[in-house]
């Protein structure tokens, strides 16, 4: 069996598109442009690269991008004082502070000083009880990106094993919970986990969200099995020259190939939906804030 290839690229293009076609509805027929603010703080090269793509993509969508980038050494009170202004400003309907901030600001107190309602990347406490408890939350964007990718290859996901590596806030967990949502019987394995190979082998959809190149073998994968490699990992590439590197994912890639129904590749699959989601999630915030419906099917 050779498994097929699920596109995110392509996907996420279509995500972008539907997204594209309802800011255009919202600015003809309401006056209204959605608008996302990016803050980064600090000069992590890996984080300009992301955050720069964000406002690309932002914009190209039609929407407002409002990029703050603030120095290494920006107190945490004045990154909170931004925050509190962002969430004040009627043209701001999602904010994402980019991860990692510098040590001597505490995340978590930042990203719960965001608006829930403007809570793009759905890390606020707030959203993830809203989500723990099956109720309207906005859904952080990855494990959003990998749920839509599941759904349009499989259908209805009830009653499937899912099996999540991985239990990080931004990934594993919520993805656990997106997955319980649609009826899977969900395990959540991580680094303590016993026998994670079999466990894996017990998986009719398989997430992969770890950071360790190629740790899940084709052997630990169920035949037929839809495998959504989550992971980004950078590694040296000799055969492209001396000091060069090349990313992939957590998954195996040549051996899942051989026994998976479907794959996500690395790079092009997880990667580009989640700047997709981030944008749907943005629409759908100023539609919630303005009492308008929401785009369909863009959100969990
Ligand atoms: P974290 O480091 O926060 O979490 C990693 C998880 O993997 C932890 O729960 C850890 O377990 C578990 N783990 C580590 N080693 C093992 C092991 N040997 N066996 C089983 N489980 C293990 O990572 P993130 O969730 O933030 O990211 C995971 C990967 O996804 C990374 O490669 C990251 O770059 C990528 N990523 C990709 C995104 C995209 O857009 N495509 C977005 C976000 C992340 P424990 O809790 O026990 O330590």
């Amino acid at each position: 069996m050779t498994a097929d290839i699920i596109d995110g690229k392509a996907f996420a293009l279509t995500v972008r598109s539907r997204v594209a076609a309802h800011v255009a509805g919202l600015k003809a027929d309401h006056g209204i442009t959605p608008g996302l603010a990016v803050v980064l703080v600090g000069e992590d090269p890996a984080s300009q690269v992301y955050v720069r793509a964000k406002g690309k993509k932002t914009v190209e969508t039609g929407m407002n991008s409002f990029e703050h980038t603030l120095d290494a050494g920006t107190s945490e009170a004045d990154l909170l004082a931004l925050i509190d202004r962002l969430n004040g400003d009627p043209a701001v309907h999602g904010i994402l502070v980019q991860l990692p901030l510098p040590g001597h600001i505490d995340s978590a107190k930042v990203l719960n000083a965001i608006d829930p309602a403007k809570d793009a990347d759905g890390f606020h406490i707030t959203n993830v009880g809203l989500l723990a408890t099956g109720q309207k939350a906005m859904v952080p964007c990855t494990p959003l990106g990998c749920l839509m990718m599941l759904r349009d290859r499989l259908g209805s996901l009830s009653g499937l094993n899912a099996v999540v590596v991985g239990r990080s806030n931004i990934v594993g967990k919520p993805m656990a919970q997106l997955l319980l949502k649609e009826h899977c019987t969900v395990t959540i394995a991580h680094s303590r986990t016993r026998d994670l190979a079999g466990v894996c082998r017990g998986a009719d959809i398989l997430v992969a969200a770890v950071g360790r190149p190629g740790m899940v073998k084709g052997d630990w994968i169920k035949p037929g099995a839809t495998v959504i490699d989550v992971g980004i990992n950078r590694v040296p590439a000799p055969e492209k020259g001396a000091g060069k590197h090349r990313i992939v994912g957590d998954v195996e890639f040549a051996s899942a190939l051989e026994v998976a129904g479907a794959i996500t590749p690395v790079p092009g699959g997880v990667g580009p939906m989640t700047i997709a989601i981030l944008l749907a999630n943005t629409v759908t915030a100023c539609c919630r804030a303005n009492g308008l419906p929401e785009p369909d099917g863009l959100t969990a």
